[in-house]
């Protein structure tokens, strides 16, 4: 990609302080928040990665405001970072340091649903468990997040993997129209009818285009799932990912409504067993995971709402304020390949953790043909996915000391370059990615062009590729 002018070369400081002093103007103080930042807004971040202090942090409660800010931004060429929930571990991404803008879109959390439930709209400041609940007396929920503290714009730009992809595609798929405020701040409809190549674009495509301040998502006919939680012992992690593999390569997979998450650290393997729709027992589709062991039950057997699934997954994962770093890798399926990645990651984990305490996990997400066939019957995406079985590796990392970040990330660094060399696959899901990583190139040459081609239609002064601080941006990706 051609060379563009880089804010942090033109007297950029000054330029932040006169745009934050704007934004101030314009917005009023309530909504603009100028240095020192205050530390609770800092603090958002899910990482302390991310705990930077920008000039000013702007706080839009409306797409119109958005645009006002977009509009500073042009005028005075300042740095700025956009945050949604704050989930993403990558410093530079949802956040930024001095100079530079902070917009935080939390006011933009309104949820609104249609008279007949079939849609409902959503901020992307609002959190899943939030906007689940909204939609739970409607007897329906979204293909959304897995958590009910996940942010909502992040997740949805990334693609956004959930317990219903497999039935229903990614959550980008189910998302009708964006609303989306451009770089010269006029604000846009992206659909299949209006806009259609940005409506495609940011279908996974992430923040190269605009801000996006309104999703409207299709919603599902689902209310009530089956779902147990069930951890088995250290010793049992191999036999789960066999069982694993089994079911994502036998009839287990091919029923739609079933899906299993599985989680591995080194002290043992929870799983999650959901099937979209009320049963009175564990359906066959779980078959291939009946002989192993259980050491501890997390949820018996149960029928609970899309809504209650979300809350009971909530204690699965580290939401304190720690460091945080994830990242991605794509597998081909296959049972020995699972077990000798795990070995490979375990050793390098506990030998980090005995010297740092740093907690690691591994955990494989279950692609599969009728996930990827959703999304190209329900108009297609950027990720350039064929429909077949894959698994995308992810790990979540915790640990305190910033001294520690290269140990630690060190071994999912090499983790990923391992599972690189013997799966062969070079997709990587953008959710999952690293600060180091770059999803876009795995999505092809051709949709990379045409990615890009969106990019200079609809942002023709480059405002989200020159003065965007990071991200997973086209002016990083040369194919
Ligand atoms: C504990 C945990 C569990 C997770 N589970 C899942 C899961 O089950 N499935 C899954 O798919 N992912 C999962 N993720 C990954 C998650 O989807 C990403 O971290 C996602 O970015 C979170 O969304 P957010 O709104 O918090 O993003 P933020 O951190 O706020 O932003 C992430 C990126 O998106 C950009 N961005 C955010 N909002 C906008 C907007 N409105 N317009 C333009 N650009 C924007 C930001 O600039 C940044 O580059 C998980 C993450 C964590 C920490």
């Amino acid at each position: 990609m051609e060379k563009l002018p880089s804010a942090r070369n033109m007297g950029s400081a000054t330029a932040a302080a006169k745009a934050c002093l704007a934004a101030q103007e314009a917005l009023g103080p309530d909504l603009v928040s100028l240095a020192p930042v205050n530390q609770t807004i800092v603090g958002v971040n899910w990482s302390e990665t991310c705990w930077e202090a920008p000039s000013c942090v702007v706080q839009p409660s409306s797409a119109g405001l958005v645009s006002v800010v977009l509009r500073i931004i042009l005028q005075f060429q300042v740095l700025f970072a956009i945050r949604s929930g704050g989930h993403s571990p990558n410093p530079g991404w949802a956040s930024i340091g001095e100079p530079g803008m902070l917009i935080d879109l939390s006011r933009l959390d309104a949820v609104s649903i249609n008279a007949d439930a079939s849609l409902v709209s959503v901020g992307p400041g609002q959190r899943w468990g939030n906007l689940l609940a909204a939609l739970d007396p409607y007897n329906v929920t979204v293909v959304g997040g897995r958590l009910p503290g996940l942010g909502v714009g992040g997740f949805l730009l990334g693609g956004g993997f959930s317990y219903f992809s497999g039935e229903y595609g990614l959550a980008a798929d189910n998302v009708r129209n964006f609303e989306v405020v451009l770089g010269n701040g006029s604000i846009v409809e992206a659909n299949a009818q209006v806009n259609p190549n940005l409506f495609w674009a940011l279908k996974g495509g992430g923040s190269n285009f605009g801000i996006v301040t309104r999703f409207d998502l299709a919603t599902i006919p689902i209310h009530t799932v089956y779902a147990e939680i069930q951890t088995y012992a250290a010793a049992e992690s191999a036999a789960v990912l066999r069982a694993l593999a089994a079911w994502q390569l036998g009839t287990g997979a091919s029923d739609v409504r079933a899906t299993v998450v599985a989680i591995s650290s080194l002290s043992g393997t929870t799983v999650g067993f959901i099937y979209s729709q009320p049963v009175a027992t564990r359906p066959g589709a779980f078959a291939a995971f009946a002989n192993i062991p259980v050491l501890a039950t997390v949820l018996p057997p149960t029928n609970l709402s899309a809504l209650a699934l979300v809350e009971a997954a909530a204690g699965l994962a580290n939401l304190a304020p720690q460091r945080h770093d994830y990242r991605a890798a794509t597998t081909h399926v296959h049972a020995d390949l699972y077990v000798d990645m795990f070995n490979f990651w375990a050793e390098r984990a506990a030998a980090v953790h005995r010297k740092t305490g740093a907690n690691q996990t591994f955990v494989l997400q279950p692609l599969t043909p009728n996930l990827v066939q959703q999304g190209i019957d329900k108009g297609g995406n950027p990720l350039g996915l064929r429909p077949s079985n894959l698994s995308w590796w992810t790990t979540l990392i915790d640990w305190r000391d910033a001294a520690d970040d290269d140990i630690v990330r060190g071994v999912s660094i090499a983790t990923t370059e391992e599972w690189k060399k013997r799966s062969g696959e070079r997709f990587l899901y953008m959710n999952d990615c690293s600060r180091d990583q770059n999803p876009l190139p795995g999505y092809g040459a051709d949709n990379v062009a045409k990615l890009r081609a969106v990019s200079r239609k609809y942002d023709p002064h480059q405002v989200f590729q020159r003065l965007q601080q990071d991200g997973f941006l086209l002016r990083k990706t040369n194919v």
